[in-house]
């Protein structure tokens, strides 16, 4: 806590943080359904993969010695005594002389150590002459024979088992999100289901007597409701599971209502937009004070004030299942872009923390910028403003030549308004002003912190 009462933005984040017990239970879900969610235990693979050797070529199976002669105008002569398909057990040896002809992913029969493409030989009739060009796909009756005209090495263009992965390989680590990558490599493996952490509930909760649904009339004096939407996608994005608690009025028993839903539905967390400042019609302290404790922080950030945080138990949990964590507390500021600001410094991280996310991959990716507008802000508080990034053709982020982004801020001059939702929704970034600087000036160098570019 600095001297004029203000907590440090790390420290509020500590205080949070200290708060969460971990990440949550895991459950098990098939592979379709396991795009983006966390993995909670490892897996190891249960096979060797390639599981027996296979062939890379569509060809034939040799032996190798029996090639090494082989040239162009001294091609080899082979007896073709059988074929081995993709998804067949091979039923033939390859015995001095003979081939096998093979196909990409049959396995490799016994007594032949090398494949040679189909591109390298010619197929032959009975009485020894060619049935067909050179290099012909390997489709088509079996031929009798074949003519090699090049050597192979042993081993060429087989893929020998166990070459991609052994059995008992760690293929996923506790933590990591699962991608279109991993989940083939599960897939590869034969790994159908994965143990991964549950999806975080999280409860949102609009208030305002002025906020309106979507569609809603607004009358003289209403506004439609942008937190709501906006923090469920923030949740989704985020790994969690968003559920809509509604639009509260300015009054105690609505907004208590409400967040007792909430906490009966298991939430995890409960992320409440607007009421929180000091205003007479300002209730949802009281609210959140009905089922746990809370406390209005004063953080030295721009824009986040005010900001409250606590918890609370659904009525009838009196906590005597260690299993049952309390329920976390977010009172986040009405404004929209402050709403917006506050989710990522302080809830999105923990949002993370309990999807089972690492500890290096809570945070945004930051890097350098240089700011080429001038800003000002309050003294004494860490200014977080909307950023737009100079980016190529293909969408890439121009560096200078010692590697800074070029950094603008979103919606002009007049878009840092912690109102001004059509800035907020342009940025590529949120450029971080020291506390110490009142202002900057144009061409200055700043961290930023990436967001999702959806
Ligand atoms: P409050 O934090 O309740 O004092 O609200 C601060 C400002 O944010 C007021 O101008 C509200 O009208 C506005 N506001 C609060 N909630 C929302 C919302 N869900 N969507 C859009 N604006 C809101
Ligand atoms: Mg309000």
């Amino acid at each position: 806590v600095s001297s004029d009462g203000l907590l440090s933005v790390e420290a509020a984040r500590d205080r949070v943080f200290a708060a969460v017990a971990g990440p949550t239970p895991s459950e098990v879900v098939h592979l379709g359904d396991a795009l983006g969610r966390v993995a909670a235990t490892a897996v190891r693979s249960p096979i060797d993969l390639p599981p027996w050797d296979n062939s890379a070529m569509d060809g034939y199976a040799v032996r190798a010695a029996d090639v090494a002669d082989a040239t162009d105008d001294r091609p080899v002569r082979l007896d073709v005594v059988g074929e081995v398909r993709a998804g067949q057990a091979p039923t033939f040896e390859v015995r001095r002389g003979t081939a096998v002809r093979i196909a990409t992913g049959a396995p490799v029969p016994p007594g032949a150590d090398a494949v040679v493409p189909v591109e390298l030989t010619t197929p032959l009739d009975p009485s020894g002459r060619a049935a067909g060009p050179r290099g012909r796909d390997a489709t088509g009756p079996l031929p009798a024979g074949c003519l090699v005209h090049a050597s192979v090495a042993p081993g060429g263009s087989i893929r020998p088992a166990g070459s991609d992965l052994t059995v008992g390989a760690t293929i996923l680590e506790p933590g990591i999100v699962l991608t279109p990558a991993t989940i083939g490599l599960a897939a590869g493996v034969g790994v159908d289901r994965l143990d991964v952490h549950r999806r975080p509930i999280v409860g949102i909760l609009a208030t305002g007597d002025e906020v309106r649904a979507p569609g809603g009339d607004l009358g003289p004096a209403g506004i439609p409701d942008a937190n709501g939407p906006g923090l469920v996608a923030m949740v989704a994005a985020a790994g969690g599971d968003p559920r809509v608690l509604g639009i509260a009025a300015d009054r105690l028993e609505d907004v208590t209502a409400r967040i007792c839903a909430g906490l009966v539905e298991g939430a995890d967390a409960l992320i409440v937009s607007g009421g929180v400042s000091v205003g007479p019609y300002d209730v949802v302290r009281a609210g959140f004070e009905t089922y746990g404790t809370v406390d209005l922080w004063r953080v030295a950030v721009q824009p986040g004030k005010p900001f409250a945080f606590g918890t609370a138990r659904a009525p009838g949990d009196d906590g005597s299942d260690p299993r049952r964590h309390p329920t976390l507390l977010f009172g986040l500021p009405g404004n929209p872009v402050s709403t917006f600001v506050t989710f990522e410094l302080f809830v999105r991280p923990v949002l993370r923390r309990l999807g089972g996310h690492r500890d290096d991959d809570l945070f945004r990716p930051t890097d350098r910028a240089t700011l080429l507008d001038p800003v000002s802000k309050s003294h004494g508080r860490r200014g977080f403003v909307r950023v737009r990034v100079d980016r190529d053709a293909t969408g890439t982020p121009i560096r200078d030549a010692r590697g800074s982004v070029q950094a603008r801020l979103a919606g002009g001059a007049g878009g840092q308004g912690s109102h001004v939702l059509s800035a907020l929704a342009v940025a590529d970034a949120l450029a971080v002003i020291p506390e110490a600087d009142d202002a900057l000036a144009a061409g200055s160098d700043v961290t930023i912190w990436w967001l999702d570019r959806a």
